[in-house]
């Protein structure tokens, strides 16, 4: 009766996984998330945390990758 006709209840994620590392110098940190969303806020997070600081827009942008998938 209850039969998925080929539904999956998992979503596919629309995001590709993103990538960040931190540019200052003498911190390696780098992060992945699902999405640049999601990236973006733990990038900010980090900076905030790690460096008492803020990351300008532009440069969430220039900082944060899509990672390429094989
Ligand atoms: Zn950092």
């Amino acid at each position: 009766m209850c039969k998925y006709n080929g539904y999956s209840r998992s979503h596919e994620p629309t995001g590709m996984p993103y990538q960040f590392e931190c540019p200052r110098e003498r911190c390696s940190f780098m992060l992945r998330a699902d999405g640049d969303g999601e990236a973006e806020t733990l990038a900010r997070a980090h900076a905030r945390v790690a460096h008492s600081s803020r990351i300008a827009p532009a440069d969430l942008d220039r900082w944060i990758k899509p990672i390429e998938t094989a």
